[in-house]
């Protein structure tokens, strides 16, 4: 089973990303409210997929990104952003995250993505 792990500081996101990934057989593992937080569980779960929210306390998206990138994860990554988020999304995209999504999303969105990453295709956005 693909699992997914959902860090962001937004306990509403998570529900949506459950709710759009859970009936098409994904299994969203756990949600960290934080950078640090995903860290941790990103070792404890090895997800196939994170979400991964850029504005977050404690350790946000970007500094949680550069960590996952020496971990091999970039590829695997979607960032989600909200509005007034571009100056990040686009320092995101110079350390080489491919896959963007602005909240709010539908979830055929994020159905979209996921699939776009298991067929392991890259999409600036
Ligand atoms: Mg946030």
């Amino acid at each position: 089973m693909t699992k997914v792990l959902v860090i962001d500081d937004s306990p509403f996101i998570f529900k949506a990303i459950k709710k759009a990934l859970t009936p098409k057989g994904f299994e969203v593992v756990d949600n960290a409210s934080n950078g640090q937080i995903g860290l941790e569980m990103v070792q404890k779960y090895s997800p196939d997929i994170i979400t991964l929210d850029v504005t977050m306390p404690v350790m946000d998206g970007i500094e949680t990104a550069r960590e996952l990138l020496k971990l091999g994860y970039s590829s695997k990554i979607i960032m989600l952003s909200a509005m007034g988020d571009e100056a990040l999304i686009e320092e995101a995209k110079s350390l080489g995250i491919q896959h963007f999504l602005s909240k709010p999303f539908k979830a055929e969105q994020m159905l979209e993505k996921v699939q776009l990453i298991l067929e392991g295709k890259g999409s600036a956005v």
